[in-house]
């Protein structure tokens, strides 16, 4: 058996320590990734069950499902589009679309109008992402789209923070670069219907940024960099059951590279996850540049050599894992606890890294 839990009580606390946080200001969340790899449908009716009507979304299909649950709820489609099935597609979902270049402006501009239909958009501020988005100093780009295309209405106007679980500066940086934007809009009579930058981090670090709206992805999971005020729960775990149990003599090793040698007789537990279900590896990669650096190769050269002990825990208590975590096994320290073939194991695995596991609410 092996399944990754999710526990509803602690994602619904997390819901409302979040809501009550942002007070008037209403909260998108962000479920894309399907929905952050807890799925997107219980997910969003978690979110939708506790108050939540407002959803961004990254893909088509995402909006498609969030659609067929939940007629009346907002939809912002976050990424730019010029494809015009897509947008075609997203008009009839009523989704809110992106508008992140000139281009993209006359594409659903395009659509709409041979529709006889209006866009409602928000336009993307590319701030230092470098992604989708008008750069600040377009001005006249995005004023055209007010002026020029008659089948957008902008109802929102948006930007992203690239560093917001590390670098303070950067992100007040990006905000002030943002706000500029807007003001000047709004200074020359052009609504920009909400106007929103935060995202998880932004938001609980920076109350002053949080504008007229904020988008949520990672806070709901209680998964932050940084230890958060709102008394967050961290939600999802694997669990697993207990494998294989053996006594192994010293000397004996463990895993690939022989990484561990038994210093002496111990009991050992297999367990059936390893880093292909997402135990024991980082999103480093994805959010910092700390692989990069001369800390983060050395740090890496010492997993290496020495792996990392973790801590899975077996009936309450805390067992180390012996040498490199497997694809999809792990060999966990039982010499000192009780425990037979068949127990549970817990293993702690960020929801975004979980594959191979059935997701279970509970
Ligand atoms: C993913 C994403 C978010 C949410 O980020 P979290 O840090 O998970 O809250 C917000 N806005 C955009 C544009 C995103 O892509």
């Amino acid at each position: 058996m092996k399944a990754y839990v999710v526990e509803r009580d602690a994602l619904i606390h997390n819901i409302h320590a979040l809501r009550s946080f942002a007070g008037k200001v209403p909260i998108w969340a962000v479920l894309k990734g399907n929905g952050y790899g807890i799925g997107i449908v219980p997910f969003s009716r978690i979110l939708h069950e506790n108050g939540i009507d407002h959803f961004a979304v990254t893909e088509l299909k995402e909006a498609e499902v969030l659609r067929e649950n939940y007629p009346d709820a907002s939809i912002l489609m976050m990424r730019s589009t010029s494809d015009p099935e897509e947008i075609s597609a997203l008009l009839d979902l009523g989704a809110y679309l992106t508008v992140g270049s000139y281009e993209t402006a006359v594409a659903i501009n395009g659509v709409a109008a041979e529709r006889s239909a209006i866009a409602q958009a928000h336009i993307a501020i590319d701030t230092g992402m470098g992604r989708y988005g008008f750069l600040p100093e377009d001005t006249d780009k995005i004023i055209s789209v007010y002026e020029y295309m008659k089948n957008i209405r902008v109802a929102g106007i948006f930007t992203h923070f690239h560093s917001a679980f590390s670098n303070e500066k950067a992100t007040k940086h990006q905000f002030e670069r943002f706000s500029a934007v807007v003001d000047k809009l709004r200074a020359a009579g052009y609504d920009t219907g909400m106007a929103h930058c935060c995202n998880s981090h932004a938001f609980v670090r920076h109350p002053e940024m949080h504008m007229d709206a904020v988008r949520i992805g990672s806070a709901f999971l209680g998964r932050l960099a940084f230890k958060d005020k709102l008394g967050l729960q961290q939600i999802g775990y694997a669990e697993c059951t207990l494998e294989e149990i053996r006594w192994i003599p010293k000397g004996q090793t463990i895993g690939y590279a022989a990484a561990f040698q038994a210093s002496q007789q111990m009991r050992t537990a297999v367990i059936g996850v390893g880093w292909y279900n997402g135990f024991a590896a980082s999103r480093e990669n994805d959010t910092f540049r700390f692989r990069d650096s001369i800390g983060g190769i050395l740090h890496h050269l010492k997993n290496l050599l020495f792996p990392k002990k973790i801590l899975v825990t077996v009936n309450g208590h805390k067992c180390r894992t012996l040498g490199h975590v497997g694809m999809v096994h792990a060999v966990v320290d039982v010499t000192d606890i009780d425990c037979a073939v068949g127990d549970k194991a817990v293993v702690s695995i960020n929801p975004l890294l979980v594959k191979g596991l059935r997701v279970q609410y509970r």
